[in-house]
């Protein structure tokens, strides 16, 4: 029992299953016993008017010799004899001259009403000297009828209830069970969390269909699982990549403009929090548009990328170099005093001069000229990017291949 209800609660399939076996069954049980007991109704009664027709039959010799010696008394001992045997409803005992002579019982107006003569023979010719009028006690046979009717039914159901159960039993152990298993395991199946294989341990061979569709769905899920995480791989590589192109300069490979100001926002945004001082340095190479229109523009590409990577080799980790124009680029340089910037300027401008370009025919120097300056605590970094670009302006007025910076930020040592 404790199974039937853990079942019929758990399982709505195993409920609709139960309600519905007991439903139909119940209903062909109701129908089959209305067929069986109507059929022994009418055999009940064919019995009981051939045992009674059968009683009055042997009765009538006795009763035709009271009528004949007038003893009515006899006549109604005998019907009451009769009576007894519980056959009858009603016995209604006539002389010849239709007097009633016994009655007994009570006369049902709805049942048939049978007459047998009476018979005796006078000078050996059967004269009728009374009528015996009866009708059969059908009462019983319907009570019987009903009491075998509750009966069968009871103990149908019952054998129905059962049987129904077994058979819910069975279909729960070779299909239902299986059935929530593959829903349970569906429903927590999240292809981006951690993968359980359905637990298909022992009967993994079975050529039952239920453990054979659990299988395949498990195949299935281990596909989806397999395709999923090579998929989100591969978006994650592409992502990366589509960043990586959208952050950077295609010809140098360093930060473009747009990188290069994130980056610088987030180095001041952090800076402030930590109290340390940021410094952005803006370069453009010197009279750079006489060696493309000289050498070309893929001679410029390479110069363009050389100096970009010399740039780059002068840096530490710290310090980002973008490309923010054609031939114009900018450094910011976290945590850096005057005289850090003033070193840095000065190398870039070592290593740019030192730089081999003898791809071109004259073996032409490069140089650069620079502005730098610190970020104040109350500005933008596009301002003090601004106040950098002025300086590098006034760097290229003053001859080029120099470097300028704010008056307060030159240090002790240079002036
Ligand atoms: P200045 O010393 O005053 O800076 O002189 P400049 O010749 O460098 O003058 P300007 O800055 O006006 O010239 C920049 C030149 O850089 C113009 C353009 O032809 C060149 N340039 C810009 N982008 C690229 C590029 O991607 N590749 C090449 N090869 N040349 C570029
Ligand atoms: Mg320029
Ligand atoms: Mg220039």
């Amino acid at each position: 029992m404790r199974f039937l209800s853990r079942l019929i609660n758990t399982s709505r399939l195993s409920r609709v299953l139960l309600i519905r076996i007991l439903l139909f069954s119940g209903l062909f049980t109701v129908i089959i016993t209305a067929i069986q007991l109507s059929l022994n109704h009418q055999k009940y009664t064919d019995e009981l008017q051939q045992k009674s027709q059968e009683l009055i039959e042997l009765s009538t010799p006795s009763l035709t010799l009271a009528l004949w010696d007038l003893m009515e008394n006899s006549a109604l001992v005998f019907s009451e004899g009769m009576m007894r045997s519980g056959y009858y409803k009603s016995i209604l005992i006539k002389n010849e001259t239709k007097k009633d002579i016994a009655f007994l019982g009570q006369i049902d107006k709805n049942a048939d009403k049978q007459t047998f003569n009476l018979i005796a023979e006078v000078e050996k010719r059967p004269v009728i000297i009374g009528t015996i009028e009866y009708q059969i006690d059908t009462d019983q046979v319907k009570q019987k009828t009903i009491d075998e009717f509750i009966i069968i039914l009871i103990s149908q159901f019952i054998k129905t209830f059962f049987v129904s159960i077994f058979i819910l039993f069975i279909i729960h152990k070779l299909v239902i069970r299986h059935l929530n298993d593959i829903s349970n395991w569906l429903e927590s199946f999240k292809p981006e969390s951690s993968f359980s294989p359905l637990t298909l341990v022992a009967d993994k061979d079975s050529s039952n269909e239920m453990v054979k569709l659990k299988s395949a769905i498990s195949e299935m899920g281990q596909q989806v699982h397999k395709h999923t995480t090579g998929l989100e791989k591969i978006v994650t590589e592409r992502t990366a990549e589509l960043e990586k192109l959208a952050y950077t300069d295609s010809l140098t490979g360093v930060a473009n403009r747009c990188a290069f100001l994130q980056v610088s926002n987030e180095e001041l945004s952090r800076s402030r929090r930590l109290s340390y001082d940021v410094c952005v340095m803006m370069l453009d190479l010197d009279h750079f548009k006489v060696i493309n229109d000289t050498y070309g523009h893929d001679a410029g590409d390479k110069v363009l990328k050389q100096v970009s990577e010399a740039m780059n080799n002068c840096l530490r980790k710290e310090d980002t170099l973008g490309r923010i124009g054609g031939e114009e680029f900018a450094i910011i340089a976290p945590g850096v005093d005057k005289g850090g910037m003033h070193k840095l300027a000065s190398r870039l401008q070592q290593s740019i001069a030192l730089l081999d370009f003898s791809f071109l025919p004259e073996n032409k120097n490069i140089t650069v000229s620079i502005g730098y300056t610190k970020v104040s605590n109350d500005e933008d970094f596009k301002e003090a990017l601004k106040r950098a670009d002025k300086y590098l302006y006034s760097a290229k007025n003053s001859g080029r291949n120099t470097f300028i910076t704010d008056k307060g930020f030159v240090p002790s040592i240079v002036s």
